[in-house]
């Protein structure tokens, strides 16, 4: 794989990348099936991502018609690689035996480890002969909706495909490695703009934010909203904060230290709450929530912005759900897609039913909503959120930080490229964008000294 990110470098053209000959093993982050058993015991918080991620040579897979192999230069990490690197709530496995009974294809996914990650940027090498829009040499983002489009509930909203898989965690040959394996149709063009690690950080959040705030499939936010936003300087809320300040909403984000309220601030959002120091105690004890810390929590969002919150951005789930249906407006919308903190959720439904309030759910986005969203980061009207950038070794590393919650924003992996810094291919419209916005979260976990690669 070391010619490939020679050749990249050096500006190769599709017609070389394409006769270069693909290995046959490359280099990838992974979990083991022999290691399933290994935190048994353990709460999540003491699973420990360094211990199960590992590094390996596999084998590059058989390219089926529909797919692209794609010289990955760098990646990022997501939640559902820590979940899927503890084991929690379940070993990805089962979803890689599942795929695997599907198609002669889907066979090639059930192996005895699974090379995690759901972004990454890079250059396509080769395409199966199906492929018509894609060819060796174009640079591109991957987002992570995984479907068979022979599927006839794949072709109203995606999402909504029965067999709709997210790639690199419920399927394998993911984004964390020097090569993966990809669907066509979950290329996009690279931002010319952005390094391979701003632009590989982006994928995953950034569209799942925009089909949760903007898209008519979300909430559908409108002009003048207010929306809180629960964990507004990581992966997804970094997204959310700069959605609704495109959209002329009023951002309420919630963060959990000063360092954080600091770097919201220079996002832009200019109403926030650090839930450490407001010390909320939503649940008095393991089985019980406390309405009187819900009506505190609401008073002060009225305190900063003299209203309830038209959208509520959840996904901490058991933590926060009961506030959220609380302090969300008369008719107004809570929309989830996650529950980090726990799945069986407890709210008061007379808050829900009696004030006309809805619960919204969504799920990563359609190839529609991801290209879109990819659109604004490519027009730089959002920004990349990536606050630091270790190399594909330190994977478990990385994976542990955000199981930590001690970062901000994204955390990219490099792969094949070999420093942080290349791949900008447009480097006036960078300058027209401004250097300042585009490194915003890495220039502040710098100084908030947040790890980085070597
Ligand atoms: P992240 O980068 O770790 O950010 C989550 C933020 O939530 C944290 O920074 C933290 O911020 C806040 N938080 C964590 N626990 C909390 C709690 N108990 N109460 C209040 N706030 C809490 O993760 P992410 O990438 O944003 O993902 C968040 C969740 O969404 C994960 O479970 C992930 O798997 C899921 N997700 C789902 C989809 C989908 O398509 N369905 C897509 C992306 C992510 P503060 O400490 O600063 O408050």
């Amino acid at each position: 794989m070391r010619a490939f990110a020679e050749a990249i470098e050096s500006g190769a053209s599709g017609e070389d990348l394409a006769d270069l000959k693909i290995p046959e093993s490359y280099r990838a982050a992974l979990v083991r099936r022999e290691d399933v058993g290994m935190f048994e015991g353990l709460a999540s918080w003491d699973k420990d991502p360094r211990k199960s991620i590992k590094i390996e040579e596999v084998a590059v897979p058989e390219l089926a018609p529909d797919e692209a192999y794609v010289a990955v230069m760098a990646g990022a990490i997501n939640f559902n690689t820590v979940w899927t690197s503890i084991f929690e709530p379940l070993p990805t496995f089962g979803f890689l035996d599942r795929l695997g009974k599907e198609s002669k294809w889907g066979a090639r996914h059930a192996l005895d480890y699974h090379v995690v990650g759901s972004d990454a940027s890079g250059v396509v090498l080769q395409v199966g002969s199906a492929v018509r829009s894609w060819k060796p040499g174009d640079r591109v983002v991957i987002h992570c909706n995984y479907l068979d489009d022979q599927d006839p509930g794949a072709h109203d909203d995606a999402m909504k495909a029965a067999n709709q898989r997210i790639w690199g965690f419920e399927s394998n040959f993911g984004g964390l490695a020097d090569l993966t394996l990809v669907k066509a149709n979950q290329l996009m063009p690279k931002p010319a703009h952005l390094t391979w690690e701003e632009a590989a950080c982006n994928a995953l959040c950034n569209s799942t934010s925009y089909r949760m705030l903007v898209s008519h499939n979300g909430a559908n936010m409108k002009q003048g909203d207010v929306v809180l936003i629960w964990g507004a300087t990581g992966g997804l809320g970094g997204y959310a904060v700069q959605y609704v300040l495109n959209g002329g909403g009023t951002p309420v984000g919630v963060v959990s230290s000063a360092d954080k309220v600091k770097l919201l601030e220079d996002l832009g959002c200019e109403a926030v709450i650090d839930r450490r120091a407001g010390n909320y105690r939503f649940w008095s004890d393991e089985n019980t929530q406390d309405e009187s810390e819900w009506r505190r929590f609401g008073k002060d969002i009225r305190a900063l912005v003299g209203e309830d919150p038209d959208i509520v951005f959840e996904h901490p789930g058991r933590q926060t759900m009961g506030a959220s249906v609380f302090v969300a407006k008369r008719g107004g919308t809570v929309v989830t897609c996650a529950a980090s903190s726990g799945y069986m959720i407890e709210y008061d439904n007379r808050h829900l039913w009696m004030k006309l309030k809805s619960i919204k759910s969504s799920h990563f986005a359609n190839y529609r909503e991801a290209w879109d969203a990819n659109k604004l980061i490519s027009q730089g009207r959002i920004q990349p959120i990536l606050s630091a950038v270790h190399p594909l070794e330190e994977t478990g590393e990385a994976a542990y930080q955000v199981h930590h919650n001690l970062h901000e924003g994204k955390i990219g992996v490099l792969c094949l490229a070999p420093r942080e810094g290349l791949g900008i291919t447009d480097p006036e419209f960078r300058e027209k964008v401004g250097e300042d916005r585009i490194t915003l979260f890495r220039r502040h976990a710098a100084q908030a000294g947040v790890q980085s690669a070597k």
